[in-house]
């Protein structure tokens, strides 16, 4: 089976098995041998590491891990693309296809019998509706990770990498780097796809942290001082505060723990860094 990232090959692949894309499932296949070395690279996968890779299609990718990888599980959603990936990838014994939804996969029990429940290295290329809730999901629930490779629509990566002040700093910033350390290893364009989608795309590594960057006593009410901050994002913290339904700050109770940290308390969520927010959380908290 010759190399699917040569569009012919993906072309032929989908015509003799009369292939149908589902728009539900985000089906945009890559065609482009850069884009599939930069992930590989980027993810740093090496012949000792086992691979979840979320969403094969046909196996275009799947093919290029198999080449760098001890193992890779692999987990697809559609039935029909089942029959497709034992034929793409026959050539491989080092190859495992599930057929299931990732939300429904116990990863835990698959890095404990594959892994030795040591921590896996994870590659996705999925819809993108679902990406951002996947991956803050496998970092809230403790998988054992060492890093998560992802594409993700383009302004999604920004908002990842994003450094407090800046116009992409928000909620999402502050969650993934509270779990890893981001890294943009590529911009995609719609043409290295087939069906071309509507937005460009971003392959960024999330190399996960083995200690949070801060310690905080309740992290349950940072995320929540976070999300409402960022809620109103024109509002200063204090009224972002005061006026979210999850907490039951008054304006003065706010005030006052900034004013104890030495913040100015006109400043506005986008201008706190991560250990300002902690430090906040556990003043109100204290
Ligand atoms: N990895 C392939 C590539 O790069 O060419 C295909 C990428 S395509 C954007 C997304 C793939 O994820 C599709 O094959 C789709 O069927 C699959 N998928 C979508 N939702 C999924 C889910 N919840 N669990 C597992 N696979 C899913």
């Amino acid at each position: 089976m010759s190399k699917l990232s040569n569009p012919q090959e993906t072309i032929n692949v989908i015509k003799k098995h009369d292939f149908q894309f589902k728009k539900k499932f985000g089906q945009n296949f890559l065609i482009d041998p850069h884009v599939l070395d930069k992930i590989v690279d980027a993810a740093q996968i090496t012949k000792d590491d086992f691979v979840l890779e979320i969403g094969p299609g046909i196996g275009t990718l799947t093919q290029y891990l198999c080449e760098r990888a001890r193992h890779v599980l692999a987990v697809e959603i559609d039935k029909n693309l089942i029959d497709i990936l034992a034929e793409t990838l026959s050539d491989y014994d080092n190859i495992t296809i599930i057929q299931g939804d990732i939300l429904k996969q116990d990863i835990v029990a698959i890095s404990k019998q594959y892994n030795e429940g040591k921590p896996i290295k994870i590659v996705a290329n999925l819809p993108y509706y679902i990406t951002t809730p996947i991956v803050m999901e496998l970092f809230e629930s403790r998988v054992p990770l060492d890093n998560v490779t992802v594409m993700v629509q383009k302004e999604v990566a920004e908002r990842m990498k994003a450094e407090p002040g800046t116009k992409d700093y928000g909620a999402l910033s502050l969650a993934v780097q509270y779990y890893a350390e981001p890294y943009i290893a590529a911009n995609v364009p719609p043409n290295c796809f087939i069906p071309r989608p509507n937005v460009g795309s971003a392959v960024i590594r999330l190399s996960c942290l083995d200690k949070n960057p801060v310690e905080v006593k309740d992290e349950k009410l940072m995320f929540k001082l976070i999300r409402a901050s960022f809620n109103q994002r024109r509002k200063t913290l204090q009224n972002g505060i005061a006026n979210s339904p999850e907490l039951s700050y008054s304006k003065q109770d706010v005030v006052a723990a900034l004013e104890k940290l030495g913040i100015s308390p006109t400043i506005r969520g986008e201008k706190l860094s991560l250990q300002e927010f902690a430090a906040l959380a556990d003043e109100l908290k204290g």
